[in-house]
Parts: structure tokens; C-alpha cells; sequence
């Protein structure tokens, strides 16, 4: 009798929590410019109907019809984009996800150290009431002195079920070893066996061709130390290996030589790591950084790669936006924006700058199937401004607000 009443009880809330849910699964959006993403032109007065997390039609008013049922949110006025995705960040525990989120960034590719609990966040996004924003996980950086190692450190972040293995190539100008090419080979010969795809930091350019014709399959950083050129330039056409130029990892090492200008932006404040501020302000800290040879080596690093993100661009190499926030002082979301600024002031046009965090970014990370762009089938991921940043690319600053599958993140 008892387990009767459970179960009368059990369907009762399953009946109730169905008829919540289908009042609230339908939403149009309706008046904005749409900028889908696509190659199509911006649409004028268009309407993107959502249902249940993902866009079921995105087009012009005429075109579009509204479901009856449906909740209408009026953006008359407004500019549409998608949802910035970074395919270069940190995420450090799971509440980063909504100050990305609240900066318009809806997905997060982490490459590497995450926390269990970023794990569960991943495993627990694919629903239609998802509010923040999405990531993806490399698991532990892998950092194997001998082949063996190598493999058997792939074995075990396959076993963690990461979206991608992470190794670093590098020997922080010339202070540390360098993972060595017979390790990094069978780093990626493993993941490959494996069904992974391996992102590499890295550092200079020989590493990167080194790197390139061993396998590696994203490049997670600019090349820093001389000019790409054309042998490393069809290397990445070749097998289609994007790069994330990550200008503002150099930027951070930099400058908070002095107290920067973002420090007084409000929009930064809103959700800016209050003790990272409060650090990175310190007098005794920012002369250690004015009178450290590294810093000033990564000052004209970023000159480097501002020439090589230009160069490559022209080239129709794939960019896809990436920041490499989430250490101390890279600050998640605002960096973001600012990424998307420096790529355009290294040369790109603004709708190159929006593809390479949207698009681009989307197909270079394979989840293009799912994000990327406001199309029937995706996830409804958007970002609404209150102008177009194809025209100025400063607009992407001003955000009314965004969404994650169709759900109004709060910020
Ligand atoms: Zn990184």
C-alpha cells in the first residue's frame, strides 16, 4: 500500500513537472537584427523561435512563424550574435562557467588542470535548462619525460573521458626542459589510437612544425618567437590545424606593470576576481613586473603574434578565439572581449574577429554539429547587444543580455 501511494506520488510530480515544462519550451524572440553567424547577411526585424533549448527557425519575421503557446521576447532594436565560444580557457571550478556566461561567453573550452566537480558541470549541461555557460575538459596536462609515460598518461585521461589531450612544448624562454620529440610523439600516437585529438602550447616556430608533422591537431597558442612562414603555413592547411592566438595570456604578463585602464571599467568590476584586483594592484608587485626581463620578453612576444594572426588569417589558416584565462590575473569573460578587440586591431575585419569566436572556433573544437552558429538544430546560444559589432567592433561590450539554450543567464 505504501509503495502504491510512492508510486501515485512519483507520477503525480512526473505529470505536474510535464506541464511546467511545456508552458515554458517554446520562446520567440522577436525585432533584432540577426547575425547568425553564417555567411548570410545580418537580418533586419528577424525571429528565432526556441524550442526546448535548441533554435527551431531563425529568419526573417515574414518568414518565421510563431508557434501558438509561444513566450514572446520582444528585441526590438537589439543586434543578435552567437554565443562567443573560447576554445582557449581555464575553467577552475564550476562557478566560472557563469562569469563566462555573463560576458557572453557560452562556451568554454578548458584545456587542462580542471577540478572533478568542472567534470560533473560537463556532464550535467546537456539539458534544455542549462544557464550558464558550456565547457569542455582536457583533464590534467600531460607532462611524460619518457615514451612509455606518455603512453600510459594518455591512458589515463582517456579513461577520464577527456574531449581532448593537452601537452605543453615549451622551455619558458629557455628556463625549463622542453618535453622532447619522441615523447611528444608518442603522446599523440597514443591519443590517436585512442580516438583523441591532441592541442599543444607551444612557443616557437620550430617546435610548431616539429609538432605539426607529428600530429598535433590544434595549436593552442600563437607562434611567438619569429614570423610564420609558408612551410608552417601549409602545414596547418594541410590537415586543417587551427591556431588560438591567445593574445591576452601575453598581455597578463605584462600589464600589471601599472595599474591598467580596465581596473576602472565597471563592466569589468561587475564580475572581476575581487582578490586578483586587489593583488595585482600592489606597488611591490607591479615594479617586480616593470623590472622582469620575462615580462618585457613576452611585451615583444605579443607584437609577434599580433603580425602572426594577421599573416595567418590571409593565409585562410582557422583561427578560433582563445584567451588562455583562469590563471591569476586572466580574467574569465572580460579577457574574452578583449580578445576579440586585439584580433581586430592586429589587422582582422570584424567579422573575421566574430567568426573566429563563433564559428570558427566552433568547428575547429568539432562541436559545430551542436554551437557555433543560430541555426535550426542548435543549441540556442545568443548574445544580445545594443548595436552590431560588425560595424564597430567596441559593440560587443554592449551586452543587454544572453542567452544559453533559450535561458536567460543572470548578470
Ligand atoms: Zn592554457
Amino acid at each position: 500500500m505504501k509503495r502504491l501511494i510512492v508510486q501515485i506520488l512519483v507520477v503525480v510530480a512526473v505529470l505536474a513537472a510535464r506541464g511546467v515544462h511545456a508552458q515554458q519550451t517554446i520562446r520567440a524572440f522577436t525585432g533584432a537584427t540577426l547575425s547568425d553567424g553564417t555567411d548570410r547577411a545580418p537580418i533586419a526585424n528577424a525571429t528565432v523561435v526556441v524550442r526546448d533549448g535548441r533554435v527551431v527557425a531563425a529568419g526573417p519575421a515574414n518568414s518565421v512563424t510563431v508557434p501558438a503557446g509561444a513566450t514572446r521576447v520582444a528585441l526590438d532594436g537589439k543586434t543578435i550574435i552567437p554565443g562567443i565560444i573560447n576554445a582557449h580557457g581555464h575553467v577552475n571550478e564550476p562557478k566560472d562557467l557563469r562569469t563566462y556566461a555573463a560576458y557572453g561567453i557560452t562556451t568554454v573550452y578548458s584545456l587542462g588542470g580542471e577540478p572533478a566537480s568542472v567534470f560533473t558541470a560537463r556532464a550535467e549541461q546537456n539539458t534544455p535548462a542549462l544557464d550558464r555557460a558550456r565547457v569542455f575538459v582536457a583533464g590534467p596536462v600531460l607532462t611524460p619525460t619518457t615514451p612509455d609515460e606518455a603512453r600510459a598518461q594518455v591512458a589515463g585521461v582517456a579513461a577520464q573521458k577527456v574531449d581532448i589531450v593537452k601537452i605543453r612544448v615549451d622551455d619558458n624562454l629557455g628556463t625549463t626542459p622542453k618535453m622532447a620529440p619522441d615523447v611528444y610523439r608518442a603522446v599523440i600516437d597514443e591519443a590517436h589510437k585512442r580516438g583523441l585529438r591532441v592541442a599543444t602550447h607551444l612557443f616557437y616556430l620550430a617546435d610548431a612544425k616539429s609538432l605539426l608533422a607529428s600530429g598535433a591537431d590544434f595549436v593552442a597558442h600563437s607562434v611567438r618567437d619569429a614570423d610564420v612562414d609558408a612551410e608552417l603555413i601549409s602545414a596547418l592547411k594541410a590537415r586543417g590545424v587551427c591556431v588560438s592566438p591567445t593574445l591576452m595570456r601575453e598581455v597578463s604578463t605584462f600589464v600589471y606593470e601599472s595599474t591598467p585602464d580596465f581596473f576602472s571599467d565597471p563592466f569589468f568590476l561587475a564580475h572581476a576576481n575581487a582578490e586578483w584586483v586587489s593583488t595585482l594592484k600592489q606597488p611591490a608587485r607591479q615594479e617586480a613586473m616593470r623590472t622582469s626581463q620575462s615580462a618585457q620578453r613576452y611585451k615583444a612576444a605579443l607584437e609577434v603574434a599580433k603580425r602572426n594572426v594577421k599573416k595567418l588569417s590571409d593565409a585562410g589558416v582557422p583561427l578560433a578565439m582563445g584567451t588562455d584565462t583562469g590563471p591569476t590575473g586572466r580574467f574569465q569573460g572580460y579577457f574574452e572581449l578583449m580578445e576579440i578587440e586585439m584580433m581586430v586591431k592586429a589587422g582582422l575585419t570584424p567579422r573575421q574577429a566574430l567568426a573566429s569566436a563563433t564559428r570558427d572556433a566552433a568547428r575547429c573544437m568539432k562541436i559545430d554539429r551542436d554551437l557555433g552558429t543560430i541555426e535550426a538544430g542548435k543549441w540556442a546560444d545568443f548574445v544580445v547587444l545594443d548595436a552590431s559589432p560588425l560595424t564597430d567592433i567596441a559593440n560587443i561590450r554592449r551586452i543587454t543580455s544572453v542567452y544559453v539554450a533559450g535561458n536567460q543567464v543572470a548578470r
